[in-house]
């Protein structure tokens, strides 16, 4: 049966410069002939999202006012006219790729594989300046940019598929080269962090050192198997440092990978790997070491993730609470008071702006 799409919808729009998001009903976008139009069943909340929100101005290319979210799954619900019917159906569910690219030849990143840094206008970019976003109760999107979602994935973990989950995998997995013989260090366990490092168990790193500030993240990581002595508290004063027991008992960390990018992880993971070794930093925004960074990641790399959160290899938490309280969430995601990743129901209450 066909989806009945309204002609308005609500949304949170990001005005830049002030500050937190407003809501306002919006036209619902129409499918581009090769695109797909999604109504939203989950949005995860990132902080870059907060980032975004105390911009002073804006970036070269970003519009001044868009609708923010940039994780989000949902269901087809219309084909654009030039969609081939075996490549997609209305029903399917999908995670979306934030940045797909532009595919275009001239293009200098896409032209080197570099799709997740396209900013050119038709890359994508959803919720984050240049094409609107997730939070709201549809969005247009390239087909380029879906990924069907395999049996047994959860719908709210998929909503974070493409950033929390993809980041961290693209990172450990590719960026990194995490290898079975290595020794890794991960600084920060934070919604990405964790996914970060079920990777590298999965990937069967020889031996794996943990940091964070937060005593129960590395709670979380013990769960998973890291031995007590391999973590470390930052918050706890007492505790001992990485680098201070890497230098005690010689032990030989191959690669860094900082899901934190502040100047303090940074100079630790410095101190922490080997002659030699690699340093990755992970995250959108990251002033102080540019060439590493890395965030989101291919199509190819959507797929791996959601094949390995079907198979249950890949868990990320995530908490839920309703889309009327995505102020709060980010006020609270900036404090640093979300454990793992937030998730919203798209629940929205349409008496709210109904004008
Ligand atoms: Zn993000
Ligand atoms: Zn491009």
């Amino acid at each position: 049966m066909a989806h009945s799409i309204p002609e308005s919808m609500e949304a949170w729009i990001q005005q830049i410069g002030k500050r937190a998001p407003i809501r306002k009903r919006v036209p619902v976008p129409k499918p581009a002939a090769n695109g797909l139009l999604v109504k939203i069943l989950a949005m995860g909340v990132c902080h870059s999202d907060c980032t975004i929100a105390a911009m002073d101005a804006p970036i070269p290319g970003m519009r001044m006012e868009f609708i923010l979210g940039h994780e989000a799954c949902g269901e087809i619900v219309q084909l654009g006219s030039n969609v081939n019917a075996s490549d997609f159906a209305v029903g399917d569910k999908v995670a979306i790729l934030i940045v797909p690219g532009c595919h275009d030849a001239s293009c200098p990143q896409c032209n080197r594989g570099l799709h997740a840094i396209c900013r050119a206008p038709d890359s994508g970019n959803y919720g984050l300046g240049i094409d609107d976003g997730m939070f709201a109760e549809y969005i247009a999107i390239a087909t380029r940019a879906a990924v069907k979602l395999p049996a047994g994935v959860d719908i709210n973990e998929a909503a974070v598929a493409a950033d929390a989950v993809l980041t961290s995998y693209q990172a450990v997995r590719y960026t990194a080269d995490v290898q079975p013989d290595q020794t890794i260090a991960i600084f920060g366990l934070g919604g990405v962090g964790l996914n970060g490092l079920q990777t590298a168990i999965h990937l069967r790193a020889k031996r794996i050192l943990v940091v964070d500030k937060r005593q129960a993240t590395l709670d979380e990581a013990v769960k998973l198997g890291i031995p007590k002595e391999d973590t470390f508290c930052t918050g706890d004063a007492d505790a001992k440092r990485i680098e201070q027991y890497v230098a005690e008992t010689g032990v030989q960390v191959d690669t860094a990978v900082d899901f934190v990018g502040h100047v303090e992880t940074f100079h630790s993971a410095q101190f922490t790997v080997r002659p030699g070794g690699t340093i990755v930093i992970v995250g959108l925004i990251s002033r102080r070491a540019r060439s590493y960074r890395c965030y989101s990641g291919t199509r190819k790399g959507l797929a791996e993730c959601l094949d390995l959160m079907a198979k249950g290899v890949l868990k990320p938490l995530v908490e839920t609470k309703s889309i009327e309280e995505l102020p709060s969430v980010m006020r609270d995601l900036d404090e640093g008071k979300v454990k793992s990743r937030m998730v919203l129901l798209p629940d929205w209450k349409h008496e709210k702006s109904a004008a």
